[in-house]
């Protein structure tokens, strides 16, 4: 059903401290007469310093209190200069993050994707309460939401995929009343719920997807997402020089770039908002009247240069041990593990007696991976590369990125070439 409703998203980097807080409420200020769904991300760089108590506590390691105590201070260092010192935000953020006490006085869970999502998710938990409270004190009235009340996903934690017909009926049931009432709806990104109310979380990065959720579930008239650069570039500011801002992207280009890497949006966004037609602005919140970026369904056939940098990246060559080539029963074996533990797999190719491919080097995955197959297969593996792809290449260009690089792997397809690459190791010189 359309909803006269429009979805923001303000991920990490525009709620770092007070400041950004105060900024997102002045550009909030702007919608005042706007029906907002706003979706939030955990604090700066909370999920990381939350990952962190998670591998403290599976390990062991006695740093897990220490480690959350940091944690704390940060989110009430920010509340002191956002609220007065009685202001009831405190009881609800200290409510918030007990639930991780409480975790961190049993043993360690022995599933350690369970255990990460019930403490990680309490960053996006309290970044929503916080902001949710400052809003209504700078007078825009904002309704919390919890996400997990509407997102339903399988029991896959860290990895949670959305179950959309269920997902859509709670959304009927919660969040149209919600609408309304009117004024602002405020929820937080990244995380969902299993059948039995455990918290899970969708994927790093993954609150954009939660916003393109929203907005396909409402049917919004549009979703903007707010972040530190103008707009979609022609590669990261971080990596590469020179970069350009893009005005317009088809949603076709748009997923393109995504699915190769380009940090900007999360992959799995695109497709929710392209169902249902609904146009995608990336806008910078340092300035928030500048035009940014406009996602649609418009074709538009000529674009630059793009690159997307993929870090992280592991080359398996698998091959027999009994030295017989790796036909297809081999590929079907080998990717129901890959399916089971969802690995993403970003480039395969097949050889006689290997089959190769290029894959996000996550935590120990690969390893418990290599462990599964290895009564019956050999790997050679390759860590620490990355994998860089092109779109609307230039030779030349591909030749400069060539620079201090091995090639491992490359392919060609259409107008997109895709590399995974190693650094050159040093060589000592002659004198
Ligand atoms: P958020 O605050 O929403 O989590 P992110 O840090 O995840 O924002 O994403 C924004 C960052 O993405 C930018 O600071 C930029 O360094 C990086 N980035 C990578 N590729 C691109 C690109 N093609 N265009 C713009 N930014 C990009
Ligand atoms: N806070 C989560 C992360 O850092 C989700 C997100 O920011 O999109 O991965
Ligand atoms: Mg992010």
């Amino acid at each position: 059903m359309k909803h006269p409703v429009k979805v923001f998203k303000f991920g990490g980097a525009s709620l770092r401290d007070a400041d950004s807080v105060k900024n997102v409420a002045s550009i909030l200020q702007g919608y005042k007469s706007d029906r907002l769904l706003i979706v939030v991300s955990a604090m700066g760089k909370t999920t990381d310093a939350l990952e962190k108590v998670v591998a403290a506590h599976a390990g062991k390691t006695g740093e897990a209190y220490e480690l959350l105590e940091g944690v704390k201070k940060a989110h009430y260092g920010i509340c002191d200069q956002l609220f007065d010192k009685n202001d009831e935000v405190y009881a609800a953020v200290n409510d918030t993050f007990v639930e991780i006490e409480w975790i961190l006085e049993e043993e360690p869970h022995d599933n350690y994707d369970y255990m990460y999502d019930q403490i990680v998710s309490v960053g996006e938990l309290v970044s929503s309460k916080i902001v949710q409270a400052f809003l209504n004190k700078m007078n825009l009235p904002t309704q919390w939401l919890d996400a997990r009340d509407v997102i339903l996903t399988d029991d896959i934690f860290r990895e949670g995929w959305v179950q959309w017909p269920e997902t859509e009926a709670r959304c009927e049931k919660v969040v149209l009343p919600m609408i309304e009432k009117g004024g602002f709806i405020l929820t937080q990104g990244f995380i969902g719920s299993t059948q039995e109310n455990f918290t899970t979380t969708l994927g790093r990065e993954g609150s954009d997807y939660t916003a393109a959720i929203f907005s396909y579930l409402l049917d919004a008239d549009s979703m903007t997402i707010w972040k530190d650069v103008p707009g979609v570039l022609t590669a990261d500011p971080r990596l590469f020089d020179n970069v350009t801002k893009l005005d317009r992207l088809s949603y076709k280009e748009a997923i393109e770039m995504t699915y190769y890497g380009a940090k900007v949006i999360h992959p799995k966004t695109i497709k929710p908002l392209q169902n249902k037609s609904i146009p995608l602005y990336v806008k910078s919140f340092k300035d928030p009247d500048a035009e940014g970026t406009f996602i649609s369904g418009e074709v538009e056939d000529h674009y630059p240069p793009m690159i997307a940098v993929e870090q992280n990246q592991a080359l398996l060559q698998i091959s027999t041990r009994d030295f017989s080539f790796v036909a297809e029963h081999h590929i079907s074996y080998l990717f129901n593990f890959i399916a089971e533990m969802r690995i993403q797999v970003n480039m395969m190719q097949n050889t006689a007696i290997s089959f190769v491919m290029c894959v996000n080097d996550i935590d120990d995955k690969v390893e418990r991976f290599i462990e599964k197959i290895d009564d019956k297969f050999k790997v050679i593996l390759d860590r620490g590369l990355e994998l860089v792809t092109v779109r609307h290449y230039r030779d030349d260009l591909i030749e400069s990125l060539h620079e201090g690089k091995i090639v491992m792997l490359e392919e060609r397809l259409g107008n997109t070439v895709s590399m995974v690459m190693k650094k050159v190791p040093m060589m000592k010189r002659k004198i």
